[in-house]
């Protein structure tokens, strides 16, 4: 099978992502979308950058994006660091920054185990606290990676936990807010005070732009140029001139983002009550997700499914009964809900 493989290739156990069906008219509550489409803003831009220009490579530095997210962080373009998807970012952080033993929680964004291999690291696996919080002294010292709000359970850290980590490590702590406009503080504030952390940031979730593929890294301009080194010895144009136009676009229509963040904040509350009164151990999320406990779990997601609502289930032992749902719209959670009702 694994004839002519490198022998890296042939060691890795490569992260799956979540499905992405081919079918129409299904309620897809698996992947951690935002429901909603991106500003209009952001789609006028890519129509006007898909023109004659597409000839030319784009810009290596992202200029225009860097720009536009300095200016809505108030740090430096110099602090800012693109890349395609935050999985990019957060790939090139994994080797820019950690050469040895790297931290993170067993319950944790299922794609740090993988880069951890790749790169050739050794994993501290920190378990989470029964209840599913992070235990922040455990992560006092070292190198680490933490979701902040941690995925799959939605539950944050507050920016004093951060710091105190932050102050404690002996060297980068790198901190993923793919999910923090729901509701988590962020801890760019910190970029200021100290020289080794790293926040990663996505347009997937909280701008709608999951299908553009753009996340960015905001940090000392140090290591932005220690990224920029690990980036330029990869792929000099990992965001194409669409991308470019579209997340500038995206990022300076704050208006708009935190509208919609607000309506899938409130969703998310609302049913997270209702999904408690159906029966599931529900955690306080400030994610656009919720993760319910249910002994029945396996069985509830496939009747789910012939039922045309997709959500996620993770295989690791601690988290088997439970199910990962996206906040979609409140139509889409209310066909959940009556669905749960039939099921259980
Ligand atoms: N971090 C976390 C915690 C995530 O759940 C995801 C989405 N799978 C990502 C990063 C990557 O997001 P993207 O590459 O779409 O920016």
């Amino acid at each position: 099978m694994k004839e002519f493989w490198s022998k890296k290739a042939a060691a890795i156990t490569p992260y799956v992502a979540g499905e992405q069906p081919k079918i129409k008219n299904i309620i897809k509550l698996n992947t951690n979308e935002n429901p909603y489409p991106p500003s209009p803003k952001a789609i006028e831009a890519i129509k006007e950058a898909a023109n004659d220009a597409l000839r030319l490579y784009p810009d290596p530095q992202s200029t225009i994006v860097r720009e536009a997210a300095a200016a809505l962080h108030g740090v430096d373009p110099e602090n800012i660091f693109c890349a395609n998807g935050s999985d990019e970012a957060l790939a090139i952080a994994f080797q820019a920054f950690f050469d040895d033993v790297v931290k993170f929680p067993d319950i944790t964004y299922s794609f740090y185990p993988v880069w951890a291999s790749l790169y050739g690291l050794v994993p501290e696996i920190i378990p989470l606290n029964d209840d599913f919080t992070i235990p922040v002294k455990s992560f006092l010292g070292g190198c680490c990676v933490i979701a902040n709000p941690n995925a799959p359970t939605g539950i944050p850290l507050s920016l004093d936990e951060i710091e105190a980590i932050v102050k404690a490590a002996d060297g980068v702590v790198v901190i993923d807010e793919a999910y923090c406009d729901f509701g988590g503080e962020s801890a760019v504030p910190l970029v200021k005070k100290y020289p080794n952390v790293v926040v990663i940031r996505t347009l997937s979730k909280s701008h709608g732009l999951a299908g553009l593929r753009f996340g960015y890294a905001i940090a000392d301009a140090n290591l932005i140029t220690a990224m920029d080194a690990i980036k330029d010895s990869f792929n000099s144009y990992p965001i194409d001139r669409l991308a470019q136009a579209g997340a500038a676009a995206a990022l300076a229509d704050k208006a708009y983002t935190d509208n919609i963040t607000n309506i899938i904040s409130e969703t998310r509350d609302k049913y997270s009550v209702i999904l408690t009164e159906l029966g599931f151990d529900v955690l306080p999320s400030k994610s656009n997700f919720l993760f319910c406990g249910h002994p029945d779990a396996e069985n509830i997601m496939a009747e789910l499914r012939k039922r045309g609502i997709i959500v996620r289930r993770f295989g690791s032992e601690r988290i088997q009964d439970r199910l990962r749902i996206t906040i979609g719209t409140p139509e889409q959670m209310d066909a959940l809900v009556n669905a749960l009702k039939e099921i259980i």
